[in-house]
């Protein structure tokens, strides 16, 4: 493992999820990954807008097996 980060004044800089903006990872960016509170009020309502469906259960309740009794 090298570890050699680069100790430079840059922040990681993100991308808000919602407009795209570069936001900077930093302390400061009270939102992160989002740009501002609108934006990520803004996701939060998408997300939960969305019908919540649970993937895999399907009405597959029923599969006949052939498995004859044995005496
Ligand atoms: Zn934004």
């Amino acid at each position: 493992m090298t570890e050699s980060r680069p100790k430079r004044d840059r922040p990681t800089v993100v991308q808000c999820p919602t407009c795209g903006k570069s936001v900077e990872w930093t302390e400061a960016s009270k939102w992160r990954p989002f740009c501002s509170e609108r934006c990520r009020l803004i996701d939060l309502g998408a997300w939960a807008s969305e019908e919540y469906q649970v993937p895999g259960s399907n009405g597959d309740a029923g599969t006949p097996s052939d498995d004859e009794p044995q005496h």
